[in-house]
């Protein structure tokens, strides 16, 4: 039977580029998910969008003297060149500077107000008396009082995860010009994550056994031994979602509040432009529906105790307050697979100081199946990892070349050439051969089970392992000796070996779909074994803003074992993977200027 999934992709804020390290966290992760239930026959929906309202932003904004909306549509502009580049199969991928999201969010807080959720209170915020305004969170930086990291953003650090009390701040200092801000009252809305204390802690612990153990620690840990208080959900900022309640002029919903709100709001606009108004219902208010969210270890609390709580505790009343469907509860975060974070080359990747491997940059010199290999087969899931532009070169000719290419070349090569582009006829397979064949097939179980619990790297291990069977094999049965003296035992070898290629063109598909589709076209089959990625522009009451969309009507691909029968025609291949020169890792590395 077929299930809904909905793979909820991390939200990038429209202020930088993507470097490797957004894409292992998150962004690839989902999209061979996705990629694997597509396959499967399954009611997938992957979404995202850019995060445009963040301070990250508008301090961007202001350091270059331009409009917050002119900052994030030209990092949106990028998002959308690289997701299509890279395959990144979102059905859609919008962001949360719109019409439909604004409303979405109101009715959200609409919710929760309604339900006694929210409640106001006057807290000390940091003032700048020197640019005369309050300071959101993000323009103040200091020491953190759990870690001592000494360039904590004021609400949450990025050295010990911890989201963090403002006001408790060591040493805060104004990001915009380095001066001391002071504490001043101003009023705010808070979330009672308190009173949803217990639903949140129950919601995990039905999870706690499949969760991967740092998720687990960071959110039901959390809560058992600091237990949830309220957070404010509004700012002291114009540039965001006005916030629905009179006298709250000037004032705007708080980022993480709403950007992760945006699962759902493009869950509905994806419905909408679909003409399939209430379709994003099968997903949100089915209680079959299973709904993962990947993201990096940084975003873990807004995840799996904020999200979980605001979806808790705003329930049936959104559906009154968004004026469509019948009132039910939401459907909670099935897993959120949270990867660690990459490194490079020994280092923390970092931004500012140009320290990361870009993503258009990459692929303005690489082709986009090499880095999905790679940043699967290191792919952080258990603990940080590390990009190193050597292993990266010893990967792909080792591995990816040498292991899964060199196999489809020489088979399909020799097979055309003694066969004249037609599948020989085996005769009666021998016990090896069935050995060979039962292995592969089992892959669909194995590796299958593996995607379906977000195993990334041990799915792909057991592909490639595959692969150097079959390559064994062939070593074994020597066709290529055996050609000349008995064609025929020659061509059952061919034949087990070509119907295990195609096999494996399958599994590889969610993680190599581009040179998997090349050799799904030299295998003779006409057709995409996945859909295809548009972009669309829309004008809406907020703005104007484009979209990354998926077609998924066009896509044959299915996960099965091949079916390849002798008769069957097929082309003249063409190397898949390109062999890279020792002379890239120096290169890269002199980029970086190492
Ligand atoms: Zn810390």
């Amino acid at each position: 039977m077929s299930e809904f999934i909905l793979a909820a992709v991390a939200w990038p804020y429209g202020n930088s580029q993507i470097h490797a390290g957004n894409l292992a966290g998150s962004y690839l992760p989902a999209d061979i998910f996705a990629r694997y239930h597509r396959l499967k026959g399954n009611q997938v929906l992957m979404v995202s969008g850019t995060d445009s309202h963040g301070t990250p932003i508008t301090v961007r904004a202001e350091a270059e003297n331009v409009s917050p909306e002119e900052v994030y549509l030209r990092f949106h502009a990028g998002f959308l060149e690289l997701f299509q580049k890279m395959g990144l199969t979102y059905d859609l991928f919008t962001s949360t500077h719109t019409e439909n999201h604004f409303k979405v969010s109101q009715a959200m807080f609409n919710a929760l107000l309604k339900n006694g959720f929210m409640y106001e209170e006057t807290q000390k915020q940091w003032y700048s008396p020197k640019q005369g305004r309050f300071l959101p969170d993000r323009y103040v930086e200091g020491t953190c009082y759990i870690c001592g990291y000494q360039n904590a953003r004021s609400d949450q650090c990025d050295q010990c995860g911890s989201l963090l009390d403002p006001t408790k701040l060591i040493d805060p200092r104004t990001k915009i010009d380095g001066s001391a801000p002071e504490l001043r009252d101003t009023t705010h809305f808070f979330l009672d994550l308190g009173m949803l204390q217990d639903d949140v802690a129950e919601f995990l612990k039905e999870r706690e056994s499949y969760w991967r153990p740092n998720v687990i620690r960071q959110s039901l840990g959390q809560i058992q031994t600091e237990g949830l208080r309220g957070r404010p959900i509004t700012r002291d900022l114009k540039w965001g979602i006005p916030v629905p309640v009179e006298g709250w002029e000037g004032k705007c919903l708080y980022v993480w509040f709403e950007a992760v709100i945006g699962y759902l709001s493009a869950s509905i606009e994806w419905s909408k432009i679909h003409n399939k108004p209430d379709a994003w219902r099968d997903w949100w208010k089915n209680q079959n529906a299973k709904t993962l969210y990947f993201i990096g270890k940084d975003n873990i609390p807004f995840h799996a105790i904020i999200w979980p709580a605001e979806l808790a505790g705003a329930g049936g009343a959104f559906d009154a307050f968004f004026g469509e469907g019948e009132e039910e509860p939401f459907v909670l975060p099935y897993d959120v697979p949270a990867n660690e974070f990459l490194n490079l080359e020994g280092q923390k990747i970092s931004g500012s100081r140009n320290w990361a491997v870009w993503g258009l940059d990459f692929l303005s010199r690489y082709d986009p199946d090499p880095l999905r290999y790679y940043l699967t087969a290191i792919m952080p899931e258990t603990r940080d990892a590390d990009w190193d532009w050597e292993e990266f070169y010893h990967r792909n000719n080792d591995e990816l070349v040498a292991t899964w290419g060199n196999l489809v070349n020489r088979v399909l090569s020799f097979a055309y050439k003694y066969w004249e582009g037609v599948v020989p006829e085996p005769g009666t397979l021998a016990d090896e051969d069935k050995a060979l064949l039962d292995e592969v097939e089992k892959g669909f179980e194995n590796i299958g089970s593996d995607l379906e619990a977000v195993r990334l790297r041990s799915a792909l291990n057991e592909a490639m392992r595959l692969a150097s069977k079959v390559n064994k094999y062939l070593d074994q049965s020597a066709p290529w000796k055996s050609v000349k003296t008995d064609k025929s035992e020659a061509g059952r070898a061919i034949f087990v070996a070509m119907k295990a290629i195609d096999s494996l063109k399958v599994l590889f598909a969610p993680f190599l779909p581009f040179t998997c589709q090349k050799l799904h076209h030299f295998l003779g089959y006409d057709g995409h074994l996945f859909g295809s990625q548009y972009t669309e522009s829309y004008q809406d009451a907020v703005g104007e803003h484009s979209a990354l969309l998926y077609d998924p009507s066009n896509a044959i691909g299915k996960w099965e074992k091949s079916e390849l029968s002798p008769g069957h025609k097929f082309l003249k291949p063409e190397p898949l993977f390109i062999k890279l020169d020792k002379s890239i890792v120096e290169d890269e590395r002199g980029r970086l200027g190492k």
